[in-house]
C-alpha cells in the first residue's frame, strides 16, 4: 500500500490561520505586534528568495516584518552593531541573521551577539544548550517543522527507533536531540557512519538532512517507517528531496513530499517562534 502523505502545505495554512489569531488577541490584549528583523549580508539569490517569502509570511500573519539589506563588504563591526540596535528595539521580538554570510564575516560571533530571547532560528548557544539539557529554549524552525509533521501521525513516539542521517547544527543535531526528548531511541548518522542502511533499516522514523537528491531508496527503508525528507536539491532546475519518494512510497507508511513538505513547515515555525517571543515579552510586561 502506498504511504499516507504528510502534507506541509495543508499542515503550516491550518497553522498559519491559529498564528494569525494569535496575533489578534496579543494586539487586542497587550497592544503588542510581534515583530521580525532579518539581516541579509550581500546579494545571495537563494537568500533573497528566503527573505522575501519571510516578509511576506510576516505580513499575512499581521507582524511586523523589517528586512536590513547590507553589502555584502560589510565588516563584522558594522554587522554587530546592526544586531546590538535590533536588540535594543522593543518592536522587534525576533532576529534573523540569514545564512550563510559572506566568508569573511564571522558566523558564531554574529548569532552569539543576538539576544538569547530574539534568536528565532535557535542557533544562540544559549538556546542549543537548553535543547541539550531540556530547558525551555527556542527551537530551530526545520526540526521543529519536521517533529510537528511526525506527531501528526498520531503514532506514539516512546521506545521508537529513530534515525537521522546529516549532523549539521541547524537541522540533524537538533532534530536527534528533539526525537530523544519524544523518548525515541536515536542514531545519528553522517558521512563516516559504516554500514548506513543496516542503522537506517531498523529505523521507525527515518529523518533525512544530507543535501543529496535521491539518497534514500526504498532497500535502506523499514516496511511501514516514517519518512521524512529534510533535503532540498536542485536538479535541472527542479526541487529534489534527499528520498527517491516514488519508491519509498512502496515501502514507508507516511512520508514528507519535496517540495510541499517540509520546507512549507519552516517559515510556519519562523513566525510561531517570533509569535511566541512576543507573547513572551508581553507578559512579562
Ligand atoms: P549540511 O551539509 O550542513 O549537512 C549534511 C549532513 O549530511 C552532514 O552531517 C554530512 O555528514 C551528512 N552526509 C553527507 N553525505 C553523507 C553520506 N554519504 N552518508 C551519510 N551522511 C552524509 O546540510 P544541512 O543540514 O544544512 O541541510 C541538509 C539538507 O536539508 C540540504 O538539502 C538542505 O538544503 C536542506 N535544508 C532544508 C531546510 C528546509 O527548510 N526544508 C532547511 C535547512 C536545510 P558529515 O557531518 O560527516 O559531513
Amino acid at each position: 500500500m502506498a504511504a499516507q502523505i504528510l502534507d506541509g502545505k495543508v499542515m503550516s495554512e491550518k497553522l498559519r490561520r491559529e498564528i494569525g489569531e494569535r496575533v489578534l488577541c496579543l494586539k487586542r490584549e497587550y497592544g503588542v505586534v510581534p515583530g521580525l528583523a532579518v539581516i541579509l549580508v550581500g546579494n545571495d539569490p537563494a537568500s533573497e528568495i528566503y527573505v522575501r517569502n519571510k516578509e511576506k509570511g510576516c505580513l499575512e500573519a499581521g507582524m511586523h516584518s523589517e528586512t536590513v539589506r547590507m553589502p555584502a563588504e560589510t565588516q563584522q563591526e558594522d554587522l554587530e552593531r546592526e544586531i546590538d540596535r535590533l536588540n535594543r528595539d522593543p518592536r522587534i521580538h525576533g532576529i534573523l541573521v540569514q545564512l550563510p554570510l559572506p566568508e569573511h564575516l564571522d558566523e558564531a560571533a554574529a548569532l552569539a551577539r543576538i539576544l538569547p530571547e530574539k534568536d528565532v532560528d535557535g542557533f544562540h548557544l544559549l538556546n542549543a544548550g537548553k535543547l541539550m539539557t531540556g530547558g525551555e529554549g527556542v527551537i530551530p524552525c526545520t526540526p521543529r517543522g519536521a517533529l510537528y509533521m511526525i506527531q501528526q501521525t498520531g503514532v506514539d513516539l516512546t521506545g521508537k527507533e529513530a534515525v537521522v542521517i546529516g549532523r549539521s547544527n541547524i537541522v540533524g543535531k537538533p532534530m536527534a536531540m528533539l526525537l530523544l526528548r519524544e523518548n525515541c531511541t536515536v542514531t545519528l548518522c553522517h558521512s563516516r557512519t559504516k554500514q548506513l542502511a543496516e542503522h537506517t533499516r531498523r529505523a521507525d522514523i527515518l529523518v533525512a538532512a544530507v543535501g543529496r537528491a535521491g539518497f534514500v531508496t526504498a532497500d535502506m527503508v523499514k516496511p511501514g517507517a516514517i519518512v521524512i525528507d529534510v533535503g532540498i536539491n536542485r536538479v535541472d532546475g527542479k526541487v529534489r528531496g534527499d528520498v527517491d519518494f516514488d519508491a519509498v512510497c512502496g515501502v514507508a507508511s507516511w512520508i514528507t513530499p519535496v517540495p510541499g513538505g517540509v520546507g512549507k513547515m519552516t517559515i510556519t515555525m519562523l513566525l510561531q517562534n517570533t509569535l511566541e517571543a512576543a507573547e513572551r515579552t508581553a507578559r512579562r510586561g
